[in-house]
């Protein structure tokens, strides 16, 4: 790999330094910023933007190559973005953007389909639960259906024109040194970073997390997601399915339509298809005609006839859960904080009201006059969101044992939980409102009225 590259501002003008140069760049220089973040994904590049929106100069060193990250062929999954969450897209300046391609959720129908009742008899269980997004009073819908590929190039762009947000990728970390002053990040071919604080978005993996001996509570699912998109005859009319199926939830999520000439049937749904892990490998090495057979036993008639459009990604499932979210001078947002089972759609959205708080937290401390990488101002962050996440993560976990098994005992508790909920307004508006992630004490970024 050659010398990352980093995008620089002359003149107001952002210029290319791969392109700028041995002149600018000398080796070994330190540049210093406020904060330094680093993974440039959807949480990092988020957190720049968010932290330049109050004045932080900020920097964010990728491993990745923007170009490659940018194409549709990087990530073929779908996110589901909480109406709270959208918030801190329009507060930011971002929304506008994504909204041409959001595609509002309207009602969510979760459905106990064990595979006998649902589809050999064609029939609907009798154990559903709908969710109104008309039943919250207003014109809002529960949230939207994003593309990932949608909202990486959105942050990029906006990434691009901010002239307090430095990216530096594809920049690989050759080390990193943290004291009572600062934080420095050495980045592979010399260059040296300098900061107050330093933000590890660098994912489930994060190696950030683990040289600063931040131990996880972490376990693989025997589960991997499959993502597809598949166009559909019928208009899904905002509505996000989600079937229980043994083997774990199967998701149809609505997408926006494919532009004219793109695909034969414009209507498009995003699966999100959780199979045992020794069972995906047959079902990704499927021909498209076998994947719809498959696809259509799943879904039922509701859609018409379907077609897999474009192709699979598969995700091995795994929970990750930091045991503390900072450091000195080392906050752990996104997936580098937490990771969990897509099975609700929260994983991101997590990351977004971290990406809210500690903006919050470290705008307020810098303006009474408080070191933003010191330990007791981090600990507002942690205190904030770390309690939350944990309970959401483990929701998710043990939502997904009691619904990804076909066992009697469970299988009745669940279908009486669910037929509770789903007499009781106030439940399911309290469902509703956890699912928009508009529950507890919200970050100014996310905040119904400022
Ligand atoms: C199948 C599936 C469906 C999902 N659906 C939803 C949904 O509907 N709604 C939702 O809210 N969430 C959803 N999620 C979760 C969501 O995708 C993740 O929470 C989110 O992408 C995490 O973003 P991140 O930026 O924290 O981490 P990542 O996306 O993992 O980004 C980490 C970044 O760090 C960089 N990096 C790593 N190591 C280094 C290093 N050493 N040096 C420099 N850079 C480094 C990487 O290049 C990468 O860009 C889903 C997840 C899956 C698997």
């Amino acid at each position: 790999m050659g010398k990352p590259r980093a995008k620089r501002r002359t003149g107001g003008r952002p210029v290319d330094a791969g392109a700028l140069k041995r002149d600018t760049l000398v080796m070994n220089e330190t540049q210093t910023f406020d904060t330094i973040i680093v993974g440039g994904g959807l949480a990092g590049g988020l957190a720049a933007l968010a932290l330049a929106s109050r004045g932080f100069n900020c920097a964010i060193v990728d491993a990745g190559d923007p170009a490659t990250v940018r194409n549709a062929a990087f990530d073929g999954r779908t996110t589901a973005i909480s109406y709270a969450s959208a918030r801190v897209f329009r507060r930011l300046g971002l929304w506008d953007a994504v909204t041409p391609n959001a595609e509002p959720i309207r009602d969510i129908l979760v459905t106990d389909g064990r595979a006998k009742s649902r589809f050999d008899e064609g029939a609907v269980s009798t154990f559903h639960l709908h969710f109104d997004s008309r039943e919250l009073g207003d014109d809002t819908p529960l949230g939207w259906i994003v593309e990932n590929r949608v909202l990486r190039n959105v942050l990029f762009d906006a990434i691009e024109k901010n002239a307090l947000v430095t990216l530096f990728a594809p920049a690989k970390r050759a080390g990193a040194a943290f004291n009572a002053a600062h934080a420095i990040i050495n980045l592979e071919g010399g260059q040296a970073l300098k900061a107050a604080l330093v933000v590890a978005a660098d994912g489930r993996f994060s190696a950030l997390r683990a040289e600063a001996n931040i131990k996880t509570n972490q376990w693989r699912y025997p589960q991997t997601g499959i993502v597809a998109t598949v166009a559909h005859e019928h208009a899904h009319e905002g509505v996000a399915q989600e079937l229980f199926l043994p083997a774990g939830p199967f998701a149809i999520l609505p997408m926006t339509s494919a532009s004219k000439g793109e695909h034969q049937k414009k209507h498009r749904s995003s699966l999100v298809w959780t199979e045992h892990s020794d069972a995906a490998p047959a079902f990704m090495a499927l021909d498209d005609d076998k994947f719809r057979i498959e696809i259509e036993n799943r879904f039922g008639p509701y859609l018409g006839a379907v077609e897999p459009a474009g192709p699979r990604w598969s995700y091995p499932l795994a929970f990750t859960l930091a045991q503390s979210y900072i450091a000195p001078r080392l906050a752990l947002i996104g997936d580098a904080a937490h990771a969990i089972h897509p099975i609700a759609g929260q994983g991101y959205n997590l990351g977004i009201k971290d990406v809210a708080a500690l903006t919050d937290v470290l705008s307020e401390a810098r303006d009474v006059g408080l070191e933003i990488g010191h330990l007791s101002v981090l600990q507002n962050y942690q205190r904030w969101r770390r309690f939350d996440s944990a309970s959401l993560a483990l929701g998710t976990d043990l939502l997904n044992r009691l619904f990804s098994n076909d066992i009697a005992p469970l299988r009745f508790a669940r279908d009486i939980g669910m037929g509770a909920v789903g007499r009781v307004a106030p439940l399911r508006k309290f469902f509703m409102r956890q699912a928009g992630a508009d529950l507890g004490a919200l970050p100014s970024l996310m905040a119904r009225e400022l």
